[in-house]
């Protein structure tokens, strides 16, 4: 059988870099969006990921732009085929109490977190429906099961994810896709390495687990429920978070 194309936006972030690497080595062809090929040093990137071993193709898209996700979309057809497994891990945070919080820093949050995740689903869920298979794994965040001081945007759109995973289930059931939610912790990357020492160190202390998640923690979910063998799983959210939030 013909490999799987897996698609992973923000493929070259932190989490995504070991979702690619699980995703390749599961047997998929594995594909990354980066907003900026030279700026982000894509092609260095793929070069030492390609020294372990691992081959990944990229593709420049904003997530937050449709029509930049609709040339995506046909760059990535023309040269893979079809896209069979959407990962949707492309995150940004513009933290801020919702007292001082400018309108630019929610809208830029929930253009790219939660409008992305449409933007490019949407690209490909035509071509799942007519295949009769599909993976969609949304990367959401303890912080929208929870809620986090600073983040209304940030939490109103990994909340969000999980409601489009929901719905997605039900519509993708009858048509061999699932779509599910990964809810990292807090996990050692940049996004978590542009915190203060301090609020990093008190966040640390919080953690039943005494420490952050490695990336390849949320990359092994991520990898298991876009196997084929997890048909059955649909429309669930998994937590990953040294059991700082715990729920039944
Ligand atoms: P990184 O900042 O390392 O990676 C984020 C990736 O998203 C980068 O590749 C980034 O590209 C990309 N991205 C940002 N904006 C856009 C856009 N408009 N279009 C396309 N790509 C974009 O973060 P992490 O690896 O830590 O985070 C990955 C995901 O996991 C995010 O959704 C995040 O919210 C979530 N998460 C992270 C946690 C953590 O503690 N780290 C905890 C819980 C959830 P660029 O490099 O150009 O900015």
């Amino acid at each position: 059988m013909t490999k799987r194309v897996a698609l992973v936006t923000g493929g070259n972030g932190g989490i995504g870099t070991e979702i690619c690497k699980y995703l390749a080595t599961s047997g998929h062809t594995v594909v990354s969006t980066c907003v900026d090929a030279e700026r982000e040093n894509v092609r260095d990137w793929q070069q030492q990921l390609a020294e372990q071993g691992v081959q990944v193709d990229w593709v420049e898209c904003d997530v937050a732009d449709f029509d930049s996700c609709a040339a995506m979309a046909e760059t990535v057809l023309a040269r893979h085929g079809q896209v069979d497994v959407v990962v949707n891990a492309a995150g940004i945070t513009r933290d801020g109490f919702l007292h001082k919080m400018a309108r630019h820093n929610w809208e830029s949050v929930i253009a790219t977190n939660l409008n992305g995740a449409f933007n490019v689903t949407r690209q490909f869920i035509e071509g799942m429906r007519e295949r009769a298979y599909g993976r969609v794994i949304n990367i959401s965040s303890v912080n929208g099961q929870s809620g986090q001081f600073g983040q209304t945007n940030y939490s109103a759109t990994k909340a969000g994810l999980h409601g489009f995973s929901m719905a997605l289930a039900k519509e993708g059931a009858r048509k061999g896709i699932t779509a599910n939610t990964v809810s990292p912790g807090y996990v050692d990357t940049a996004m978590t390495a542009a915190m203060p020492d301090e609020v990093r160190n008190q966040i640390v202390s919080q953690i039943p687990a005494g420490r952050m998640a490695r990336p390849d923690e949320i990359a092994r979910v991520v990898d298991f429920l876009a196997a084929e063998a997890s048909a059955y799983i649909n429309g669930a959210n998994i937590p990953v978070n040294g059991a700082q939030f715990t729920s039944f």
